[in-house]
């Protein structure tokens, strides 16, 4: 799984960072909407932890230009307690959820995972194509059954792939 923590808190971003990050979770961090525009543009994620108040201007603006792109990249907003009409424009525009600050890193974990659910693999944590059975939460992926042993990174591109079935992806996205 790989997210994008969009915050210019570095001492947050590093923190969420570290809570996320485990067996088959990569986090990519940027802490301006320039850096977070140009680390869309290069790749695919499967979720975004996106602040909307940021040094060089409003996180919103990374969400629209994903959505004018056609991308299907979850989206989980944080924001301040205060920034209701922004929480409420993020939705409108796309957003898939959002949690406010001061929030818990376990709370934020599991709406990103949900997101990650919903979007990527319709609600499921299984996801099968033809033979292949693939179980997301277990990284372990078998075939007629039988399990097959793979790398973290081959795994990672196995539920990239089959994920993104009908889209052609970018050499660089492993
Ligand atoms: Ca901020």
């Amino acid at each position: 799984m790989d997210l994008l923590i969009v915050e210019d808190e570095r001492s947050l971003a590093d923190d969420i960072k570290a809570y996320l990050d485990g067996p088959g979770v990569r986090c990519a961090i940027a802490g301006t909407v320039r850096e977070a525009l140009d680390t869309i543009l290069n790749k695919p994620f499967d979720c975004l932890v996106l602040d909307l108040t940021l040094p060089d201007g409003n996180g919103l603006e990374v969400l629209r230009e994903l959505k004018g792109m056609g991308r299907t990249d979850g989206v989980v907003i944080i924001s301040a307690k205060d920034a209701l009409a922004d929480r409420i424009e993020g939705l409108r525009i796309g957003a898939d959820d959002y949690i406010t600050k001061p929030f818990h890193l376990a709370e934020l974990a599991v709406r990103v995972q949900a997101t990650v659910r919903r979007t990527r693999f319709q609600g499921h944590d299984r996801l099968c194509f033809a033979e292949l059975e693939i179980d997301l939460p277990a990284h372990t992926a078998s075939v007629h059954g039988v399990a097959v042993p793979l790398t973290p990174t081959e795994f990672r591109l196995l539920r990239l792939l089959t994920a993104s079935r009908d889209r052609v992806l970018p050499r660089n996205v492993i």
